[in-house]
């Protein structure tokens, strides 16, 4: 059976769904359990449930078979003469190949929260101010640089043209690399320009805490006013002397002020917290501080508190830390979880395995 949305073409054919964006290329493909997604750089990533989750990305000669597999249904099963135009102009080297998205991100787009998965990342800057926590590595390849007003405005066409129609499955302008939103007055033509091409589409972005209390909540206004809609705010843990273990400046108590302005600007808010950061020494204190910290900012329902469950990413300074990392990290972000959801707030998850884009 197939399923003719404006925004994507879907075939379902008994254990097996497949969906192709409206440039034809296929995002989406279930398969007797499994989900395969394609990123955008034309990679192939496998999700599966084997007692837990898992996943893994495909090599190339996996993904270029399962592409095989996926046109050829589409050859035998897909009806609507456009739509298997869309579908059957490709072949599984161009869906595999990366040129295109490298045409448009000059550096990769290291991660997203998960309510940004389907926005169009524009990267206003590469990499992140600061660079140095010890547990972060998603920009670590890459030196701290604004983009100009022009180099702007060539990567937003170089986004579109990598999207194509592709963009009608996306919702949401998210304004990278790691904490755009510090830039001061450079920021404002960026904005204007993402206004003028995604009207009316909400923009969100990253904001690390050291660089939003810098700035008065008049600033905030008029970002709003540009289109800014949620800011995620990277506060890790609200046990100080963790956060200065893993050298991220700032003072969790910070966050209070920052997120009142925030508030008061009419933003909504995703706050991220790391569970089982600091391992088995910290995590009294770690849940207990973060938890107090968490009552005592002005977030309500339309606001989430992101639960990432910590991964300690080889090459990052954290495992010199010498820490004994937490045994059930899931069974305490259930606890954590439970606390939120009891001070009436929203709780989610926050993988940054799952990331996908
Ligand atoms: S956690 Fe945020 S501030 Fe720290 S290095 Fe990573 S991106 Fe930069």
């Amino acid at each position: 059976m197939e399923l003719l949305r404006q925004e994507a073409t879907l075939l379902s054919l008994g254990d097996r769904v497949l969906s192709f964006d409206r440039e034809g290329r296929p995002y989406h493909y279930f398969r007797q359990g499994r989900t395969y997604k394609r990123a955008l750089d034309g990679s192939l990533h496998l999700r599966f449930r084997e007692g837990e989750r898992r996943r893994r990305r495909l090599s190339e000669e996996e993904a270029l078979a399962l592409y095989g597999e996926i046109l050829d249904l589409a050859r035998r099963h897909l009806r609507d003469e456009r739509r298997r135009r869309e579908v059957l102009r490709w072949t599984p080297e161009a869906l595999l190949d990366p040129t295109p998205y490298r045409r448009a991100y000059a550096w990769p787009v290291s991660i997203l929260p998960p309510d940004a998965y389907l926005s169009v990342v524009l990267q206003a800057t590469t990499g992140c101010t600061w660079n140095r926590c010890a547990f972060c590595s998603f920009y670590q390849d890459r030196p701290f640089r604004k983009r100009s007003e022009e180099e702007f405005r060539a990567h937003v066409e170089a986004v579109l043209d990598l999207l194509g129609r592709g963009r009608l499955l996306r919702r949401g302008v998210f304004l990278a690399d790691g904490n755009a939103l510090a830039l001061s007055e450079p920021l404002l033509p960026l904005l204007e320009e993402v206004g003028r091409r995604f009207p009316g589409e909400p923009i969100l972005g990253f904001l690390d805490l050291f660089a939003g209390v810098r700035k008065e909540a008049s600033w905030w206004e008029r970002l709003a006013a540009l289109g800014l809609r949620r800011v995620y705010v990277g506060l890790e843990t609200g046990h100080p002397p963790l956060l200065a273990l893993l050298n991220k400046p700032g003072h969790p108590r910070e966050a209070i002020p920052l997120v009142g302005v925030l508030k008061r600007a009419g933003l909504s808010l995703g706050v991220i917290l790391m569970v089982g950061a600091g391992g088995r020494s910290y995590a009294k204190a770690h849940r207990e501080d973060s938890l107090r910290l968490l009552s005592e900012l002005p977030l309500d329902r339309g606001d989430i508190v992101y639960l990432s469950p910590f991964q300690e990413t080889p090459g990052t300074p954290y495992a010199a830390l010498g820490l004994e990392p937490l045994p059930h990290v899931e069974a305490e972000l259930a606890l954590w979880a439970e606390a939120i959801r009891r001070m009436g707030l929203k709780a989610a998850r926050y993988d940054i395995r799952e990331f996908l884009y």
